[in-house]
Parts: C-alpha cells; sequence; structure tokens
C-alpha cells in the first residue's frame, strides 16, 4: 500500500483514491511570465514520481497541470506588488493589452514544455490557462458572496477568513503569532482581516464581471480550475512547499466555503532546490534553467537522477560539482545497463528477483523514497547471482516509476581504438577475446564487469570489440 506524507495531517499516511482505480490529481502550474527554472521543475519531476508511482500499482491517473497566465502578483500575497505577467510585458517593451500577455504566455509555456519533455515527464491530461477560465472564476465569486464568505471594497471582491475557522490548517499555519510580526505597511486598511486576500481586483485593462472590470486572483484560479476538471473534491494536490501558507490554504478556504467538501484529501509538497543556502527564485539572481545545465554538458535525465538522490520532501543544495558528480553516476548506470546481455545463458534463483521486486515496492510505496530505490538499482548491478537478462527486465520495470529512461539514453562517446588504451585494460580486452572465443562466458562476463568498473564500456561488433569511455 502506497504511503505518502499529506500536509494536511503532517503525517505518512496510506494512500486511499475516491474511486477504486482511478486517481485525480491537481499540481500547481507554472507562472508564465519567464522561464522555468530547475528549482520549478523538481515540482514536476517529483509530481512525475508520485504519478508513475500510482500508475505502477496499477491506477490511472487523471492529471491537470494549469498554467498561471495572470493574477499571480510579485508578493506572493495580495497585498503587494505587480502581476508578473505585468512585469513581463514592461520587460519585453510589449503593450499592456491581453493579446500581448498571452503572445508572452504561449511563448513560455511552449518553453516549458520542451523543458519537462527533456525530464521524459510524461503529460498530463490538460494543461489548462488561467486566462480561459473567467466564467468560472465569477460562478464560484458569486457563490462565496451569495453565501456571506466574501465581500467588495473599493479595489475588489475579497475572501472574508474570519468566516472560515478552519484557515491555516494546512501546514498548520499559526496565523496570530504569524500576523503579529507581519510588517503593516501597505497593508489595505478595508480590508476586514489581515489574512483576507482577493479573489477579483478592479483594473480597466481586465474582463467584464458583475462587479466592474477587473483580474482575478490567482488563489481563485487554481480552486475553479481544479474542480472543473478533478470534481469538488479529488485526490492529490501538489506544489511546492512555499505554496503552504499563502496559496494552498487560500485554496482550501474559498473551495471548501463554496462547497462545504474537502478540496482535495492529500496535500503533497516538495521542497526546494537551494542555491548558496537560499531558494532558488526566479525573482532573483541564482536562477538556472535547464538549457544552462545542457550548455554545461549536463544530460537532462542526469538532472532528474541527481534530484532523485534525494527524498522530494528534503532540501536540495544545487552545486556544479554535485550535478557533475551524479552525471557520472547515471552514464555509469546507462552504460552498464547498454552492456547487460540480451540473452543469457541459464537462469537466476526466482525468489532472488522476487525479492528484488519487493524490495523496490517497498521503497516506491515508502513515500517514494527514490534515494534507496536508486541503490537497489546499483545493488542489482552487482549481483552476479542475477542473470544479465533478469537485471535487464528488472530495471526497466523500476524505470517505470523513476523515469529515467535509461534504455534509450545514449551519451555521445567515441569509440577509442584499443591501443589507445591503458596497458591493463588492454590486457583485459584482449583476455576477454579470448575467453568468448572459448566459449567461457563467465570468465567473459566478469571481464566486462571489471573493465566497465575500471570506467569503459565494451560493445562487440562484427570487426572485434568498440570500447567507449564512460
Ligand atoms: P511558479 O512558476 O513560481 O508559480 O512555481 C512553479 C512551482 O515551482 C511551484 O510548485 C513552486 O512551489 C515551485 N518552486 C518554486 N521555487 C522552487 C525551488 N527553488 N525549488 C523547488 N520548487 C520550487
Ligand atoms: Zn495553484
Amino acid at each position: 500500500m502506497l504511503k505518502l506524507t499529506n500536509t494536511l495531517t503532517g503525517k505518512k499516511e496510506e494512500f486511499e483514491p475516491l474511486h477504486d482505480k482511478e486517481v485525480g490529481m491537481y499540481t500547481c502550474g507554472p507562472t508564465v511570465y519567464n522561464f522555468a527554472h530547475i528549482g520549478n521543475l523538481r515540482s514536476y519531476v517529483f509530481a512525475d514520481v508520485l504519478r508513475r508511482s500510482l500508475e505502477w500499482e496499477g491506477f490511472k491517473v487523471k492529471q491537470i497541470i494549469n498554467i498561471t497566465d495572470v493574477g499571480h502578483l510579485t508578493g506572493d500575497s495580495d497585498e503587494s506588488g505587480e502581476d508578473k505577467m505585468v512585469k513581463a510585458l514592461k520587460r519585453e517593451g510589449k503593450p499592456q493589452t491581453k493579446e500581448a500577455m498571452r503572445e508572452i504566455a504561449d511563448f513560455y509555456f511552449e518553453k516549458f514544455k520542451e523543458d519537462i519533455t527533456k525530464l521524459n515527464i510524461e503529460l498530463p491530461e490538460k494543461f489548462p490557462f488561467a486566462t480561459d477560465h473567467i466564467d468560472d472564476y465569477i460562478k464560484l465569486i458569486e457563490i462565496l458572496l451569495e453565501k456571506g464568505f466574501a465581500y467588495k471594497i473599493s479595489d475588489g471582491i475579497y475572501f472574508d477568513t474570519s468566516k472560515f475557522p478552519e484557515y491555516g490548517k494546512l501546514g498548520n499555519i499559526k496565523l496570530e503569532a504569524e500576523d503579529q510580526t507581519q510588517s503593516r505597511v501597505g497593508v489595505n486598511t478595508e480590508k476586514k482581516n489581515f489574512r483576507d486576500f482577493s479573489l477579483w481586483k478592479f483594473g480597466e485593462n481586465g474582463w467584464v464581471s458583475p462587479w466592474g472590470k477587473g483580474f482575478p486572483g490567482w488563489h481563485i484560479e487554481c480552486s475553479a480550475m481544479a474542480m472543473k476538471y478533478l470534481g469538488e473534491t479529488f485526490d492529490i494536490h501538489t506544489g511546492g512547499i512555499d505554496h503552504i501558507p499563502t496559496h494552498h490554504n487560500n485554496e482550501i478556504a474559498q473551495s471548501e466555503s463554496a462547497t462545504g467538501k474537502p478540496l482535495a484529501r492529500y496535500w503533497l509538497h516538495n521542497a526546494h532546490v537551494i542555491t548558496d543556502g537560499a531558494k532558488m527564485a526566479k525573482s532573483e539572481d541564482n536562477f538556472i534553467q535547464l538549457n544552462t545545465l545542457i550548455e554545461r554538458g549536463i544530460h537532462p535525465l542526469a538532472y532528474r537522477y541527481w534530484l532523485q538522490q534525494a527524498r522530494y520532501n528534503s532540501p536540495i543544495n544545487f552545486t556544479w560539482e554535485a550535478v557533475e558528480a551524479a552525471q557520472v553516476g547515471f552514464k555509469r548506470l546507462v552504460q552498464q545497463f547498454a552492456n547487460l546481455a540480451i540473452q543469457s545463458p541459464s537462469p537466476s534463483d526466482v525468489g532472488r528477483l522476487e525479492e528484488y521486486r519487493a524490495k523496490f515496492k517497498d521503497f516506491t510505496e515508502d513515500d517514494l523514497n527514490t534515494p534507496e530505490a536508486l541503490a537497489l538499482i546499483w545493488e542489482l548491478l552487482r549481483d552476479e547471482s542475477v542473470i544479465d537478462s533478469d537485471k535487464r527486465n528488472l530495471i526497466l520495470d523500476f524505470d517505470k516509476v523513476l523515469g529515467l529512461n535509461i534504455q534509450n539514453t545514449n551519451f555521445p562517446t567515441e569509440n577509442i581504438g584499443v591501443k589507445d588504451l591503458p596497458e591493463e585494460i588492454q590486457q583485459m580486452i584482449s583476455e576477454r577475446g579470448e575467453a568468448r572465443k572459448n566459449k567461457d562466458f563467465q570468465k567473459s562476463d566478469k571481464l566486462r564487469e571489471k573493465i566497465i568498473s575500471a570506467g569503459y564500456s565494451v560493445e562487440d561488433k562484427p570487426a572485434g570489440p568498440e570500447i567507449y569511455k564512460i
């Protein structure tokens, strides 16, 4: 049984779906005002591993990743800052029109899709754009106004947090203590409570609504899109931990007030990618894109491998050295896999294979323990009691969860002529050739493993062996 850490209860819980074998999952998507950075991409690698694990366990997953193309303010709270999309329009010297905003959104959305494809992330059922759902926000806000959960002031419609006694329940946010420490500068004095947030902000360039032209708030967007595509209550909601205090608590407050039902049953959050002790952020200079890694010779799936060496909910410190070291490991994994013989002479012990399968299942089910799952693959590769073809099949099965595309990943390497190799490697190659001639495959397999451990791979071709540096 899959166990997942639910931020709502703070506990690792057994996952029980709402509907038999179908799982609805909402993943907070990117704000498309800039390129995604490798920290953002951790959120989608994590959601992908979660989704693949569920699929591996036999569930059918309906995943929605929204595209935020309006409403997300630079301040993240709803007090201050301008819309991040407006910031992008200014940065790119474009007019402040809806058409220009959509152009920017489409451009960064395409870049986002390219990134996640390079990371071998399965595409969701749908990527709904926030600006395509204005009617849905209006309907939801109308319900909140009718039920007395919202009120109008001079700059917009706000949610009244005092009407939702459970406000802050996600992550058990200590409201009073926190509010007292907040600076009150710039706080809207018309609001009834400090934590109240805007559902609709008035603005002349915005969309028509029953209350006046304006823009939806970022939180109402996610609530309305999630419920539209997944129903009023669905199984899993994911995002980065920075979303817990405000964005996700606000989503819960407005959705649950409108429907009287829980929004999502399991809330899962990934920890951050950190650089020099600070969270990587699009607004800071510490912002590294996937393409920056690729330009520096890092394969996107080596980045994915690096991420999976940590649990999704532990922070991870980015350094070039760490990612380069992960790439060395990943390359070795790919090469060792490629060197596994497709047909092996004698079968492995079936019980041993079952043990590996059971261990992998335990690690996956233990809140997606990818570091242990990767360590298990290394243990399997070293295990002399398992024959190559069984190793191959097990790894291919495990890779359905890890998504490293181990079988089809190639590192461009150059065939090294035997005479250019260090002497001891030349020696091993020739001994291995002899062993193969004598059909002593046990010996030749042992030698190949030694050659791999020394950092080379061997491919047997009709014209003789080809040697590659790993
Ligand atoms: P955004 O595009 O800013 O709306 O963020 C997209 C996703 O990235 C959200 O789930 C954020 O919580 C997450 N995120 C932002 N910064 C980081 C980071 N440094 N490490 C991991 N996830 C992050
Ligand atoms: Zn969201």
